[in-house]
């Protein structure tokens, strides 16, 4: 029940820090990072239980998420 449902490859260098993906993640499980990207914005980092909402992708103005689901049902 507690398994992941999906995951996001973030790539931190398109970054612009603004935060939106933070308040859209439903089981908040996006932080933003202490270190900053090569422009100097912190970015999300993902801990464990995306569920492949796809709420990070869709709310990023600069196209940072890749969201990738795992098929439960092995279909
Ligand atoms: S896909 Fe959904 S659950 Fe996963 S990090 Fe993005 S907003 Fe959060
Ligand atoms: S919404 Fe996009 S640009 Fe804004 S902090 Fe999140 S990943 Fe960075």
């Amino acid at each position: 029940m507690n398994q992941p449902r999906g995951t996001v490859v973030i790539d931190t260098e398109r970054c612009k820090g603004c935060e939106l993906c933070i308040e859209a993640c439903p089981p908040d499980v996006l932080v933003m990072s202490t270190e900053v990207n090569e422009t100097g914005y912190r970015y999300p980092l993902l801990q464990s239980g995306c569920t492949g909402c796809t709420a990070c992708r869709m709310v990023c103005p600069d196209q940072v998420f890749e969201v990738y689901r795992f098929d439960a049902r092995g279909a």
